[in-house]
């Protein structure tokens, strides 16, 4: 049994918050009664609608994929282009992924059908770690890796301090490796933050998401989350 407002946000209507409101507003019904109690509990087996409309109930799926590059973080592409959801024709629930990854970016990315479980971790308050590692065009210097730690101005405002570390660097190729750990979830954050500094990115990875990471997997492979792992990124 779960709550009926549950229930809704995980079939990716509206938030939790915004499905207390459609309980409220006596737009919501249980096997065609008008449901208005925020506290109802409802079983697999029960039909909810939301403004007349029958809602999927589905297992929640929970999945870890590590993205490989020239993919696309959408469930389909206009283009033709190979997307994350196409890697699992095995799976018939309606998955989708949690944020995204740019094309050119491999790592870890969750996939979910959950709504609910991918607006909470999306949702800027949750400020959840992500780490990258990011190979540069050049060999940035201290200071430069020090202006990413205090926070860049980019054109949607300045980002929130970073933290940075240097792990290689090939002086006759002119290339280094770094590693940087953020908080927020802006579209193409790192390759735009390296980009101000002068140190464009050549290759990008996100090596963790919050307490998660790859570790066996290779590209293009996947695995489910453990119940806990949910109920600790939840
Ligand atoms: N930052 C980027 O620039 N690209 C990504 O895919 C993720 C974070």
């Amino acid at each position: 049994m779960e709550r009926l407002q549950k229930v809704i946000a995980q079939a990716g209507i509206a938030s939790r918050r915004k499905a207390e409101d459609l309980i409220r507003e006596g737009k919501v019904k249980v096997n065609g009664k008008v449901v208005t109690e925020l506290g109802t509990k409802v079983s697999p087996n029960d039909r909810v609608e939301v403004n007349e409309i029958q809602i999927e109930r589905e297992e929640p799926v929970y999945l870890l994929f590590y993205k490989p590059r020239g993919v696309i973080s959408t469930v389909k592409d206009e283009k033709g282009r190979k997307a994350v959801t196409d890697f699992f024709p095995e799976i018939k629930e309606r998955i989708f992924p949690v944020g995204r990854l740019d094309y050119d970016t491999s790592g870890l990315l969750l996939l979910t059908n959950d709504g609910d479980f991918a607006n909470l971790l999306m949702h800027p308050r949750s400020e959840i770690e992500k780490v990258y590692v990011a190979k540069t065009e050049g060999i940035p210097q201290r200071e430069d890796l020090r202006k990413l730690e205090r926070g860049i101005k980019l054109e949607d405002g300045k980002t929130a301090p970073a933290r940075v570390k240097l792990l290689s660097s090939e002086r006759k190729k002119q290339t280094a490796i770094i590693e940087m750990s953020i908080h927020e979830g802006r579209n193409r954050q790192v390759r735009r933050m390296f980009d101000a500094i002068g140190y464009p990115v050549s290759k990008l990875k996100r090596e963790r998401y919050a307490f998660l990471t790859l570790g066996n997997l290779r590209p293009g492979e996947m695995r489910e989350l453990t119940p806990h792992e949910v109920k600790q990124l939840r």
